[in-house]
């Protein structure tokens, strides 16, 4: 059967094809001139490059995520199309049969897919068929022609296992300690989002190898830009208008800052691209900015709901999130108005940690 006789069969057509190359060129900056390469990567991709996705210390809400928004979507086009041979939630086989498919994609050129974290010192708390999952993930790692950490807690080790007494961390400090020194494209947030896998696997199908990353190894094409420069609700922030009271309607729109909102700390494209096939995303379902696409999640950024520290406010200085309303309140008063301050303040909340390498 050839290429398209697979996505005819799943009622794609190849107009909706090159929409769907043409969508991920476009989030991923290339030109359009790439278009036709794209296209012709993920032709080949048709052919099936194997996948082992392993699972670490995880709640399979990367799977969910990636399988859950469907029909046909851009998962299962791609996740179809690279042929998963090993799985543990969605394979059909198990025991000694789940094994044989392992073992048999490890001696192909597979491109392995990591969720979940992975204890670094205790391996009982993360067994796998009998076996350390620690163990198996060093082994398929040595022979990857890719590795890929989908979610927060496969990348750095953030994320609730990173968060309790475990000892879990991300899959590129696992290998660190055991010598191998391979690149870990990480794609944090929780659960990752479809469009970020499918838009790093297109890219590396069509140039074999990752995209530009930045100091945490993620794409910048997804994390280069901060969550609260393109938020919805930050013409409030600049109003001064908080929510304090969840009850209250006319706060409901308000800025998130003092109920816990990490946005003014997160790297992500949350507020440009949505999850569930564009549905919605946290703050604009009124939920405040876990920070799920960085590091210091969990640990470092819970109680969830609670106040952010310090900001730094380019020409204003550190305050704190108790101090912002009265900053750009007073300001106001003494002259400078509210959007003076917001233009000193545009862009201002910085994250010191982050660092492009193109
Ligand atoms: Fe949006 Fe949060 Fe920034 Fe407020 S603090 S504008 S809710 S990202």
């Amino acid at each position: 059967m050839g290429s398209f006789d697979l996505l005819q069969l799943k009622g794609v057509s190849r107009r909706d094809f090159m929409k769907l190359i043409a969508a991920t060129t476009a989030a991923l900056g290339l030109p359009e001139l790439m278009i036709p390469r794209a296209a012709g990567a993920v032709e080949q991709a048709l052919k099936k490059p194997p996948v082992i996705w392993l699972e670490g210390m995880d709640c399979t809400g990367c799977t969910e995520s990636a399988l859950a928004t469907l029909n046909p979507s851009p998962a299962e086009l791609i996740l179809d199309m690279l042929s998963i041979r090993y799985h543990e939630t969605i394979m059909a086989g198990s025991g000694l049969t789940a094994d044989e498919a392992y073992q048999s994609a490890l001696k192909e050129n597979f491109i392995l897919v990591v969720e979940g974290a992975c204890p670094a010192k205790e391996d009982r708390f993360c067994m796998v068929g009998g076996k350390p999952f620690r163990k198996t993930l060093i082994e398929t790692a040595q022979k990857a022609q890719v590795i890929i950490a989908v979610g927060s807690c496969a990348s750095e080790g953030a994320g609730i296992p990173g968060a309790c007494a475990t000892g879990a961390v991300g899959v590129a400090e696992i290998l660190r300690n055991a010598g191998i020194n391979k690149t870990v494209i990480n794609l944090p947030c929780c659960p990752v989002k479809p469009t970020t896998l499918i838009g790093t696997l297109v890219y590396y199908l069509t140039y074999q190898k990752a995209p530009a990353l930045d100091s945490q190894n993620r794409p910048v094409a997804f994390y280069g830009s901060l969550l609260h420069d393109n938020c919805p609700r930050r013409g409030h922030f600049e109003n001064g208008e908080f929510l304090t009271d969840w009850n209250d309607p006319l706060q409901k729109e308000y800025c998130l800052i003092l109920k816990g909102c990490k946005g003014p700390k997160t790297y992500t494209d949350c507020a440009q691209v949505w999850w569930n096939d564009n549905a919605n995303f946290c703050i604009n379902a009124g939920s405040p900015c876990a920070g799920c696409s960085e590091k210091d999640f969990y640990n470092g950024f819970s109680p969830l709901y609670s106040k952010q520290e310090m900001f730094k406010l380019p020409g204003i200085g550190h305050i704190n999130a108790d101090t912002v309303g009265i900053v750009i309140g007073g300001a106001a008063a003494v002259g400078l108005g509210v959007h003076l301050v917001a233009t000193a303040a545009s862009g201002r909340l910085s994250n010191k940690d982050h660092k492009e390498d193109m």
